[in-house]
């Protein structure tokens, strides 16, 4: 994040470190995130432990050029790092907070809104910018950094150029909000909707709103809904407040009269008894919410009702996605439809960092808009941030980008006045093999340059949430005994989710291996950049060259293949090559037998081509109690396994057993790593609490192709198996069994969601369409359906048909498009 700047040596007294300081450096930069670094001469590190103990990354971070670390243990070997600063603290969270809340306290004239509530946060926030930036300078939190860490460096953004803050909190249990408090010191608070996220975290609705209202401790004004706080009026904090109902008329602003109007949403209201009234250009329930409280923030700020009135009609929609697509002549786009500001740039710059597919990095950018910023700091700045993100190609468009040209340095670059003459010319602009960032403002209409450079994908996609992937991850890694490695399962395309788009995820939260079903699987991974150890589980003979030249790591499952891979090692003069050895405990599938693993030790004993690596069996039904004791069975014969190899072999051995199911429910097993495969993309037959902590990851969507009046009896598809009960109507939407849609799922036993109801198939399913019977619902040519997502969900298919989730995920063909997405 970039920021302010201070000294070390006054960080040391704001936070009370201790540890000598060897040069006195500015620092500017606040880095928490030892993958995402910009300015490391200026930067200071805070190794906080979270999942990962951040004194870890250390070493990495002091080799990419930081010199200046917080900390709460001394480092094992200072000598390694000569010319650190290393200041030594209690907590280092706590540290961080200290330095963000002295930060702020010298901005005490700041007017600051502070937002909290259960939802729509982020989107009243962004509002809220939208709403002022015309007349205010205003620092926010970028995106939704709203947690423990998330605020301190947003708070760290303010300058004295700011006339308002607008900054989220977010927090998930008690005790949280006495830390956000100090870093925001909003003089105005806001409290957005109240419903039940993060119930978990509280003893009681009760407890979770006296927790959120601590942030407004010393708040001027407090705006919130007046129902809502009924019972609680005299507990709101704020020397005034400002309320809105629809029911109550002595509410500050009272809403009494709600339309439709062509699709935008009219609302009258009373204040200070006269009418007032506003047009939003949305209509669902959330979204008229929280314009409700924007405006009345707007009023409690003095806004006039007409300007209120003028610039809620102009609202946008806030996206925080940035999509990763497939674009033309092999490259991939990456296209974040966000608010285009510094802030939000280096985290799209962070994320096209991630991407190791192709050698060469693209910006297109456009001009910046409300950045408070003088155009030379402003674009000096980004010139920066597209120099330390080691972007190859600028492409910047707009007139401030261009009258600015000389302060970038990439080795390509290009600028335009407008859209419309990049647009001119990007044909000859010859985009090829390389991955393209698109950011921009929203008045340059970047959505027409994506158009033009993503590969167009026939209607149906299946659209893969990288954020719940990681969540997903994050989960399973909480339930690690301490050391245990991950392997991840990204056979099969990552069980159809996309191949080296989630490998690349996977790599960058460092995941400790991957696993592949065979060597071509393995070769693509490092054709698009990959760089962790591979596994392959069925290594073919006829490839083992190939298999050898990408340095990827063969299973060995019997003593054929061994004997053919030794040969083969020998006649290319290989030495000590990673090997993986797969024992059978009860799979009956590939693996040495019980009784073949001493004469397996007399030949690795004095094997010198081959290195074991690891030693690994698989449960063939972790998540079923019926089978615990076969599965205890199984454990007991791998390890009694493993201790006869790792006895005969000279260096140590990793032994892994558990798959996803196995890492909940049976602990034991995690021994030295874990292969992690379907709880990755969301699906464990392990978990059936009530609040699953996984995140589905795959959405399967297509659309409606036709709609068709259908009398009572008349007959639909191929070998007339459909017809309605009663005259009606039914869509053809674009998917078949050649996109991986069954054939068992027609005649009514799949259905399908179209505008949140669920719709059954009628008739057959086709080769490359099916129908749905829309009765009932009202619908239109184009209108999307969803087969399945987080709500309708790939379990509940596979329940239909008789399979498992495994099969309904692989069997989505390569035809469907991926789009990836990441907050
Ligand atoms: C696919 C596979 C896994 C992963 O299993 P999940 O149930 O998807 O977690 C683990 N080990 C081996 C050998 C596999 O083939």
């Amino acid at each position: 994040m970039l920021g302010n700047q201070y000294s070390i040596s006054n960080i040391q007294q704001i936070t009370g470190a201790t540890g000598t300081i060897a040069h006195n450096v500015t620092v500017i930069n606040l880095i928490t995130d030892s993958r995402k670094i910009n300015n490391p001469g200026a930067s200071l590190f805070f190794a906080l432990s979270g999942r990962r103990d951040g004194h870890d990354y250390i070493p990495e971070v002091y080799k990419a050029g930081v010199r200046n670390f917080v900390i709460s243990k001394p480092p094992a070997k200072a000598e390694s790092f000569p010319d650190a600063n290393f200041l030594l603290v209690a907590d280092v969270l706590t540290a961080l907070q200290q330095l963000a809340a002295y930060h702020r306290a010298k901005f005490d004239a700041l007017e600051v809104i502070g937002i909290t509530g259960s939802n729509g946060k982020t989107i009243v926030k962004e509002w809220l910018y939208q709403l002022m930036c015309p007349d205010k300078k205003i620092v926010r939190n970028p995106k939704s950094y709203n947690s423990q860490i998330g605020v301190a460096l947003s708070v760290w953004q303010i300058d004295a150029q700011y006339n308002l803050g607008i900054f989220e909190a977010g927090i998930s249990t008690v005790g949280e909000m006495e830390k956000l408090e100090p870093m925001i010191k909003p003089t105005i608070g806001v409290l957005t909707h109240m419903g039940s996220a993060h119930d978990e975290g509280f003893a009681n609705a009760e407890q979770k709103l006296e927790e959120k209202l601590k942030l407004f401790t010393n708040c001027q004004t407090v705006i919130y809904h007046y129902d809502t706080l009924i019972k609680y009026k005299a507990q709101v904090p704020g020397k005034t407040n400002f309320c809105w109902s629809r029911n109550f008329r002595e509410a500050d602003l009272h809403v009494f009269s709600e339309t439709i109007i062509a699709n935008k949403y009219y609302l009258r209201g009373t204040y200070k008894s006269k009418e007032i009234e506003c047009l939003v250009p949305f209509i669902d329930a959330a979204s008229v919410e929280n314009a409700i409280f924007c405006w009345a923030t707007m009023l409690a700020l003095g806004y006039d009702a007409q300007i209120c009135d003028d610039r809620l009609e102009k609202l946008v929609t806030v996206s925080m996605r940035m999509e990763l697509k497939q674009g033309i002549n092999n490259c991939s786009i990456i296209d974040d439809s966000y608010n285009s500001d510094t802030q939000s740039l280096e985290i799209a710059l962070d994320f096209l960092n991630q991407q190791n597919q192709h050698q060469t990095r693209t910006l297109i950018l456009s001009d910046i808009f409300q950045s408070g910023l003088e155009h030379n700091v402003l674009y000096k700045q980004v010139a920066q941030l597209v120099a330390q993100k080691q972007v190859d190609k600028f492409i910047g468009v707009g007139k401030a980008l261009s009258a600015h040209q000389a302060l970038f340095s990439t080795a390509q670059k290009y600028f335009f006045s407008d859209t419309d003459a990049l647009l001119s010319v990007l044909p000859d602009l010859n985009f090829e093999d390389e991955t393209i960032l698109i950011k921009g403002s929203r008045a340059f209409e970047f959505e027409r340059v994506s158009h033009a450079l993503v590969q167009k994908a026939h209607e149906t996609v299946m659209e893969i949430n990288l954020n719940a992937l990681q969540n997903n991850l994050n989960f399973y890694r909480s339930k690690l005994n301490a050391n245990v490695k991950i392997m991840a399962m990204v056979k099969a395309f990552s069980y159809g989710s996309g191949s080296f788009e989630v490998a690349n995820m996977l790599q960058f939260n460092k995941v400790d291996y991957l696993a592949v079903a065979y060597i071509d699987e393995g070769i693509a991974l490092r054709n698009a950049g990959i760089s962790l150890p591979i596994m392959v589980l069925n290594p073919e003979t006829s490839a083992f060259d190939k298999m050898v030249e990408f340095t990827l790591q063969p299973e060995i499952y019997s003593f054929t293949l061994l004997d053919e891979f030794v040969k083969f090692a020998q006649l290319k003069n290989i030495f000590d090559y990673p090997i993986h050895l797969k024992i059978d405990t009860g799979m009956h599938r590939l693996g040495f037998e019980d009784f073949e693993i001493e004469a397996l030790c007399d030949l690795l004993e004095t094997n010198k081509y081959i290195q074991v690596q690891s030693v690994f069996s698989h449960l063939v039904a972790s998540d079923a109690e019926v089978h615990d004791t076969f599965t205890l069975n199984q454990i007991r014969a791998f390890e009694k396994a493993y201790h006869q190899i790792q006895g005969a072999l000279k260096y140590k051995v990793l032994r892994h057993m558990a798959n996803t199911s196995a890492i909940t429910r049976w602990p034991v097993a995690q021994f030295d790593m874990v292969r992690l495969g379907i709880g990755l993309y969301g699906i464990d037959g392990a978990i059936n609490n009530e609040v699953n902590p996984l995140q589905a990851v795959a959405t399967l969507k297509t659309s409606i192709s036709q709609v068709k009046k259908i009398r009572a009896g008349e007959t639909i598809g191929y070998n007339r198996n459909g017809s309605l009960p009663h005259d009606g109507k039914i869509a053809t939407v674009r998917i078949g069994y050649a996109d991986g849609y069954l054939r068992a799922f027609g005649n009514g036993v799949g259905k399908m969601l179209v505008k949140g109801v669920l719709v059954p198939t009628v008739g057959n399913i086709s080769m490359d369409m099916c129908m749905i019977d829309v009765s009932a619902v009202e619908v239109k040519e184009g209108d999307e359906v969803i087969v399945f997502n987080e709500e309708y969900k790939i379990e509940e298919l596979a329940k239909q048909i008789n399979t498992i989730p495994y099969e309904i995920l692989t069997n989505v063909s390569q035809r469907v498009k991926r789009v990836y997405f990441y907050e």
